[in-house]
């Protein structure tokens, strides 16, 4: 196990002495300003390289360019990539080291098991990290905040087991991370002096652990006034929205992206949520049986270590609002996406637990996974297994990440399904459910199951 805060304060020194950050943020300035015809060539230049690398060494490539007959050379433009293979989950869950044109050794390994339940390995370079870094903050920029904003951190870290403490400054980070798990009303006032001590310009995280510190901080009868709210990986809710702007006096910065890091979006100063078109390559495939839905499939332009070409992210949006941005720049309208919607957990003392299937984020060796609630403090893990399933394995880490992330007590138990989780009546396997009887009312809110 890292040291607190170990891994992350390792990227991000890597990011930041990486020489592709300068070459990074000039590339992001100058298409920011850039013309729709302008962006379509930056992709298609960036396009080409991409599929040339791939075709030459990566196994998953390769073959396809020998059975299709396909010559790499022919794929000039975005309408001739439409004759590559769309990439699935699958693909990745059955051998993701094929895609990879690098050593994997000399990138970072994620895993997700995002909204469908499948848990997948996918990797990235050092220098994709840097550039995708760099993209952030020039969204960040359209806010006023610089790329060394302070900010205090609400992710699914779990530094606070090791810490002992709720926050943890990352050293010359202007990061101060504050654990999810761990607000209570005995904790929340020496968090809130933490923070303040800290000195934040804006506040970081999923909208669901940001907004949960907020409605404590409103019940205390206190502001905390920031310059931005900067959210990610969830759909958030009116209320929710409604609380942070009302503690924190800023506005939200919010942006969609996956692991697999194909498609990054966020909204712009004037409201407008645009795709950031020098990062990936979006499609927009329509839904048959949804009228005006339309699934992303995208291709990304910066990994070169692991070419992901017309991947199905399983992610969906609505049609786009009518263009053009206020804003003046040249990245489409994204319509919104559907990201995670989950219901929060309660321990059985009463905490509220955001973004609960964290503690199934990172599990491989299984097809499909699901956590659930099926009482205040009582999980449920359940798993399909795949090669390389481990029950007795599975459930003494999903144990020992439970009480991590939650903290010690909690009951857990494990069940394992042949082929599928069984799918509520809309057919989507969600990552984690409420079942049993309703969990308390917490200060958020928006728990009923
Ligand atoms: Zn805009």
């Amino acid at each position: 196990m890292a040291p607190p805060g170990g891994l992350q304060d390792l990227m991000h020194r890597v990011r930041r002495a990486h020489p592709a950050g300068v070459l990074a943020r000039r590339d992001l300035a100058r298409m920011e300003r850039a013309t729709p015809a302008g962006l379509r060539r930056y992709q298609e230049r960036r396009l080409r390289l991409l599929v040339r690398l791939a075709a030459a060494r990566s196994p998953f490539y390769r073959r396809w360019f020998a059975q299709s007959g396909v010559a790499p050379s022919s794929i000039r433009t975005l309408d001739d990539m439409q004759v590559l293979p769309i990439v699935t989950r699958d693909d990745l869950l059955a051998a993701p080291r094929d895609l990879a044109t690098y050593p994997v050794r000399v990138m970072w390994e994620s895993h997700s098991s995002g909204t469908s339940g499948k848990a997948i390995t996918v990797y990235r370079t050092p220098g994709s990290s840097v550039y995708e870094q760099a993209a952030l903050q020039r969204q960040w920029s359209w806010f006023g905040l610089g790329r060394d904003a302070r900010r205090f951190v609400m992710r699914g870290s779990d530094f606070a087991a090791d810490a002992g403490s709720p926050v943890l400054h990352l050293p010359g980070d202007h990061q101060l991370l504050v654990s999810s798990y761990r607000l209570s009303p005995d904790t929340v006032p020496g968090i809130v002096d933490a923070i303040r001590e800290f000195g934040p310009d804006a506040a970081e995280g999923y909208p669901s652990s940001i907004a949960l510190l907020a409605s404590y901080l409103r019940d205390m009868g206190e502001k905390l006034p920031l310059k931005a709210i900067i959210t990610s990986s969830e759909v958030m809710t009116p209320r929710q929205v409604e609380v942070m702007q009302s503690v924190f006096d800023a506005p939200i910065v919010d942006h969609y992206g996956q692991t697999e890091r194909v498609v990054l979006a966020g909204n712009c100063e004037e409201g407008g949520f645009h795709e950031f078109s020098d990062y990936g390559i979006v499609e927009r495939h329509p839904i048959v049986e949804r009228p005006g839905r339309y699934e992303l499939v995208a291709t990304s332009l910066h990994n070169l270590g692991f070419p992901l070409l017309r991947y199905r992210t399983g992610d969906e949006v609505g049609e786009a609002a009518p263009g053009p941005c206020p804003c003046g720049r040249a990245f489409p309208l994204l319509g919104t996406v559907d990201g995670r919607v989950e219901d929060s957990f309660h321990t059985a003392d009463g905490r509220e637990l955001p973004l609960p299937s964290i503690v199934v984020d990172d599990l491989t060796n299984v097809a499909e996974v699901q956590v659930a609630q099926l009482a205040p403090g009582r999980f449920e893990l359940r798993a399909v297994p795949a090669d390389g399933f481990d029950a007795e394995r599975l459930r003494a880490y999903f144990a020992r990440t439970v009480e991590r992330h939650f903290g010690p007590g909690q009951e857990v138990t494990m069940r394992t399904f042949d082929g599928r989780i069984p799918r509520p009546s809309s057919g989507k396997l969600r990552p984690s459910v409420v079942e049993g009887r309703a969990a308390p009312d917490g200060p958020a809110g928006g728990t009923a199951p």
